[in-house]
């Protein structure tokens, strides 16, 4: 179930559309992110997805069957991307998986780590490096009260185990298994904003401080904006600063940013097979739509036959969170 409204116009904010000066053009599809549905072992404070063990939404049988056709059926998609809550509970995982690497697809699971230590999914790291899955995990901080406090006690430690086992397993080493940090500014309590630091910079800080007290490796650090959606939107709201959060971002604005946005070559599907151009969307209930103006689904674009039905990106008050400063995106710093 949404539990957001769809896109309500903040008037304190220029519109995106306006401060772009036109629509956002859709490139060719090259990346599908499949979110698998709102289930996690945890409930973090900045999560966009308002993802916990509570929630039950997931991706359904038939739906796992078409995105299975989809990506048999479009050599155009180079990146499958599995995102959630934690997309490792969802029975559809592993067949995507396994449809993606075998045509050849470069497969990223987003991946909070902490999973590994749940009942029945300590087999996941051997798994993943079996696979040569990219995993892309959440790390917010390199600080375990930072961690904890957004993620929830405990989580510091087992993420750290966690990165352990996979550099036993060559991640982070060898070159086909590829091991992302996502870092996450804390969550402003008062009219005090900042953007994440430079993303190269905060990448050497970490590399330094996890490799001296826990001598673990990773490739890249992916510094991520919190974009005002979900618990994010809820938890500024609730200190009376979404508003002035948006003006900060807008005040950022860095146009330099718009050629490289995630939304405009993937698609974001989520668990009932609707179509998004990116995954803030999809949690925002504002779907993709064709120059027509209809919504998609997977089953559409199977019947089409094409990938390619979108001609401009929906945007909304919160894109200013993917174009402030050197911008945001799934993969981290846009510049
Ligand atoms: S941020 Fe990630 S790990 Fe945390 S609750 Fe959301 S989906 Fe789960
Ligand atoms: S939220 Fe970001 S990725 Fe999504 S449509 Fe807006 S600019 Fe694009």
């Amino acid at each position: 179930m949404q539990t957001q409204s769809t896109n309500t116009i903040d008037t304190s904010v220029t519109q995106f559309k306006h401060k772009i000066n036109s629509g956002l053009t859709k490139k060719r599809i090259t990346v599908l992110q499949i979110n698998l549905g709102r289930r996690c072992n945890l409930a973090c404070t900045h999560c966009h997805v308002e993802a916990s063990p509570k929630r039950t939404e997931e991706l359904a049988p038939e739906i796992c069957e078409q995105l299975i056709s989809l990506i048999h059926r479009f050599p155009e998609i180079k990146i499958v991307d599995l995102t959630g809550g934690a997309p490792e509970m969802n029975y559809g995982f592993k067949p995507l998986i396994e449809a993606a690497k075998l045509t050849g697809k470069q497969v990223i699971v987003r991946s909070n780590l902490t999973i590994y230590f749940e009942n029945g999914f300590g087999h996941l790291p051997e798994y993943f490096a079996k696979h040569q899955l990219r995993i892309v995990a959440s790390l917010p901080c390199y600080l375990s009260d930072n961690v904890d406090r957004m993620r929830g006690t405990g989580v510091f430690d087992s993420s750290i185990k966690a990165l352990q086992w996979l550099n036993q397993l060559g991640y982070g080493k060898e070159p086909n298994l590829i091991l992302d940090l996502v870092f996450n500014p804390q969550l402003p309590t008062e009219r005090k904003f900042s953007l994440a630091p430079e993303q190269s910079d905060l990448e050497q800080n970490y590399k330094k401080f996890l490799k001296e007290h826990f001598n673990i490796v990773f490739n890249n650090l992916f510094t991520i904006t919190n974009l005002p959606v979900g618990r994010t939107k809820m938890h500024l709201e609730r200190r009376k600063l979404y508003t002035s959060y948006l003006q900060f971002l807008e005040s950022h604005f860095n146009p330099s940013t718009i050629e490289h946005l995630m939304c405009r070559d993937e698609l974001s599907i989520d668990y009932l097979g609707n179509v998004y151009d990116c995954d803030f969307n999809q949690m925002m209930n504002l779907p993709a739509k064709t120059s027509n103006g209809e919504t998609l689904t997977v089953a559409k674009l199977l019947e089409a036959g094409s990938l390619d039905l979108i001609s401009e990106v929906q945007t909304a008050a919160y894109c200013y969170g993917c174009t402030a400063g050197c911008g945001s995106s799934c993969s981290g710093a846009l510049l």
